[in-house]
């Protein structure tokens, strides 16, 4: 099995909680991840990195 070093962004929307893979383009060598436009499920545009939502959970699960 081949290791995947890389590591992919994922992004959240912030309406329905649905988790995409971020679209990647490249730019002098430097991947850049970008979260979709709009939500396919809900249409809400407004997405929040992975990581970020996880932190945003835990806060308001305090
Ligand atoms: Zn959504």
């Amino acid at each position: 099995m081949a290791h995947a070093p890389e590591h992919v962004e994922q992004y959240v929307c912030v309406n329905c909680q649905v988790t995409y893979a971020g679209s990647v383009t490249s730019e002098g060598g430097q991947r850049h991840f970008h979260p979709p436009d709009d939500c396919p499920v809900c249409g809400d545009p407004d997405f929040v990195q992975l990581e970020s939502y996880v932190h945003r959970a835990l806060e308001q699960s305090t």
